[in-house]
């Protein structure tokens, strides 16, 4: 049994996930985030080994015939996945946090059901809509295949240990704390 609770969270894009993750970080010393591989090319301002380890398709495939990934998947024709024995690695040392779309949580609590899922959820659609245009980052084309992708993540929040409403981010990142301290 590792020492570490492996903690994943989900939500639709623009939600909120990596602010309430990097508060959590900065709040506990003892929990590492999980950094995935993927074949996609590295957008601007984005490094191998910070935001995902950028690898080829063939070192990819390569990976899995190894049984390097506790999930894979494949999202607008590159594939995503988080290496196995990295995070088994961190949970020796503490809690590990993944930060993944719902498919590959559900394929995690497969072969690991200790795992805890965790769904963050916005107040309204208009809130979430507002965030995710607030945060500039993607293109009116981009922002609308990710809110189309929205109903599905949220309709899976039925199959997830715990559901966490964004409104107020405090309150919302105290939640998830609560979750890794086992007080809810
Ligand atoms: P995700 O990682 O889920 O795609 P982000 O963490 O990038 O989402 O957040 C999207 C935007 O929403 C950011 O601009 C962030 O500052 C903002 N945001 C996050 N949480 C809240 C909140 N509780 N209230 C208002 N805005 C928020
Ligand atoms: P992006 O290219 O915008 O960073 O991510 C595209 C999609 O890949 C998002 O839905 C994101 O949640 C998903 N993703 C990122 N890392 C992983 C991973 O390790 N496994 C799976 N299954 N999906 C991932």
């Amino acid at each position: 049994m590792s020492k570490g609770t492996l903690l994943v969270i989900s939500g639709p894009s623009g939600v909120g996930k990596g602010t309430i993750v990097k508060k959590i970080l900065a709040r506990r010393p003892n929990v590492s985030l999980s950094i995935s591989c993927t074949t996609r090319a590295p957008r601007d301002g984005e490094y191998d080994g910070e935001s995902y380890f950028f690898i080829s398709r063939r070192k990819f495939e390569e990976q899995i015939e190894k049984g390097g990934f506790l999930e894979y998947s494949e999202h607008f024709h590159n594939l995503y996945g988080t290496p196995k024995k990295f995070v088994e690695d961190m949970l020796e040392e503490g809690d590990v946090i993944l930060e993944i779309d719902v498919d590959g949580a559900l394929n995690v609590k497969k072969v690991k059901p200790e795992a805890v899922l965790c769904m963050i959820e916005p107040p309204s659609k208009e809130a979430l809509y507002a965030r995710l245009r607030g945060r500039g980052t993607e293109d009116e084309e981009e922002i609308a295949r990710r809110i189309a992708r929205a109903d599905y993540e949220l309709s899976k929040s039925p199959e997830y240990d715990y559901e966490i409403i964004n409104d107020d981010l405090e309150t919302a990142v105290d939640r998830v704390e609560a979750i890794l301290n086992k007080e809810i």
